[in-house]
């Protein structure tokens, strides 16, 4: 089924539907619409790059793609006819129209900013998101005029922008709004092992603290919060991500809360138009729930399947198990799936097996431990969710998140082989011991 694929927005998804299209259909020919002035960059390398691990020029990237078969035009798309089959955009050079066969919609997300009084007027004067790799010259140069910091948002981002800030500033203080930070992916007890971390890297965590206002007149000069004022000389604002729906709108094609409606196969409302990534309104793998999951992970899963769907397969998208880690100074922190609290909230009665444990064998050498916390459900024993933190956190986490992608009961994880050997792990590992801990605790 050769023909034209037009690729509106080249981020994870689009990058990866392109791979996919050269995969299923070699000889289809593929326009990217993009407006960047460089081909890809890598928006979970921001924060990174503000510590100084990574260098800011790493974060962009040109691909081959003249020999991957594609074209770039560099254009923002803003309508699909689709009843015509032409894309409207507009390049530097003024509008253009670009005919496809089949389109995919990968335009990602923007930055949300939350409500609070003042904001608007200091964006970019003082407040700032971390949202593309531009926005980091912005940061490092108000770093150079202040010591103290303010972080809005206690999710993965606002944590690894506050322990970046902290390489630069004496004084950093996040804000979540919520009884506990990371939300939705760790339980309140998991949560705070992480708030302890933190405070000691010198970050001041407030927890129940939604931003009021903000303070400054000609220059920002901080933030109201819970009642009191927190001074700072920049603040960050990490508080999530909002999809960029606006050319399907536009078109007239179906918007839901959280992004662009789209069925199995990742077919939007119009005939021939996928879209794929942060933009889309994706659903929890486990109850088919729609969720606000925005990660990189997911999006690249999307765009193989719009790739191959728009080269005339049939793939289906099964959902998202929100399965993310983050690392934070020398600690992995990693979830999946449901927290007890989350799940409770779902409609299931939540089981849970927490162990804190060394994961080396008592007679080898080192400190290294892990926090694991399991979570099923009491009547089916379908496995819900993990959290971890600590020495291989992802790695546990990634096998749980398997398991509820592919609907393995948490009693057929014991028979488990995972490989040891004493300077990595323990002959029962900690995840098989949390696995344990939860069956016993499911027949009491
Ligand atoms: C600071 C930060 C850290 C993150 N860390 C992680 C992490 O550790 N792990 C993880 O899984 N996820 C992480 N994420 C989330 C991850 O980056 C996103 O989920 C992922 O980039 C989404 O991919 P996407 O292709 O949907 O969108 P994007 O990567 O945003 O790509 C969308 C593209 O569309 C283009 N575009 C937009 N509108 C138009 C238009 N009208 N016409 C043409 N082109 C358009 C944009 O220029 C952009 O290139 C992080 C995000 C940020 C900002």
């Amino acid at each position: 089924m050769s023909g034209k694929i037009a690729l509106i927005g080249f981020g994870s998804a689009g990058f990866a539907a392109l791979m996919s299209i050269r995969r299923y259909d070699p000889r289809a020919e593929a326009v990217i619409i993009d407006p960047k002035p460089y081909d890809l960059h890598h928006p979970c390398g921001i924060p990174y790059a503000l510590e100084g691990i990574v260098s800011p020029e790493a974060l962009v990237q040109e691909v081959a793609l003249k020999s991957m078969g594609a074209v770039k035009v560099q254009a923002i798309a803003e309508l699909i006819d689709w009843e015509k089959k032409i894309i409207a955009a507009e390049g530097e050079n003024g509008k253009i129209e670009i005919t496809y066969d089949t389109a995919i919609i990968s335009t990602g997300y923007q930055a949300n900013i939350p409500p609070v009084k003042n904001i608007n007027a200091f964006l970019r004067k003082g407040i700032f998101t971390l949202a593309v790799p531009q926005d980091l010259d912005a940061v490092m140069m108000a770093v150079k005029t202040t010591d103290s910091a303010v972080v809005i948002g206690g999710g993965a981002i606002g944590l690894e922008a506050a322990i970046a800030l902290k390489k630069h500033v004496s004084h950093v203080t996040l804000l979540e709004m919520k009884d506990h930070i990371l939300p939705g992916v760790l339980d309140a007890d998991m949560a705070q092992q992480v708030e302890k971390y933190c405070a000691a890297q010198g970050i001041a965590c407030r927890t129940g603290s939604a931003v009021e206002e903000i303070v400054g007149d000609d220059e920002f000069r901080g933030v109201t919060a819970a009642g009191n004022v927190i001074e700072a000389g920049l603040c960050i604002v990490a508080s999530g991500f909002a999809p960029n729906t606006a050319i399907a709108e536009k078109s007239g094609i179906q918007v839901e809360k959280f992004g662009i409606a789209v069925d199995k196969h990742l077919c939007t409302s119009a005939p021939d138009v996928y879209a794929a990534g942060d933009c889309i309104a994706s659903w929890s793998i486990i109850g088919g729930e729609k969720i606000p999951v925005k990660l990189a992970t997911s999006a690249y899963k999307q765009g193989t399947i719009a790739g191959a769907n728009a080269c005339g397969m049939k793939l289906e998208y099964g959902g998202t198990a929100g399965t993310f880690v983050t690392k934070l100074a020398e600690l992995e922190i990693a979830g999946t799936g449901f927290t007890s609290r989350t799940a409770s909230e779902a409609g299931f009665e939540p089981v849970q097996g927490k162990i804190q444990s060394r994961v080396l064998p008592d007679y080898f050498p080192g400190e290294n431990a892990v926090a694991l916390k399991i979570v099923a459900d009491k009547h089916s024993g379908k496995v819900l969710g993990a959290q971890a933190i600590g020495d291989g956190a992802a790695w546990r986490v990634n096998l749980i998140s398997m398991a509820i992608e592919y609907g393995i009961p948490l009693d057929a994880l014991p028979s488990m082989e995972l490989a040891y050997c004493p300077a990595v792990s323990e002959v029962h590992d900690p995840l098989l011991r949390a696995v344990d801990f939860t069956l016993r605790r499911m027949k009491r």
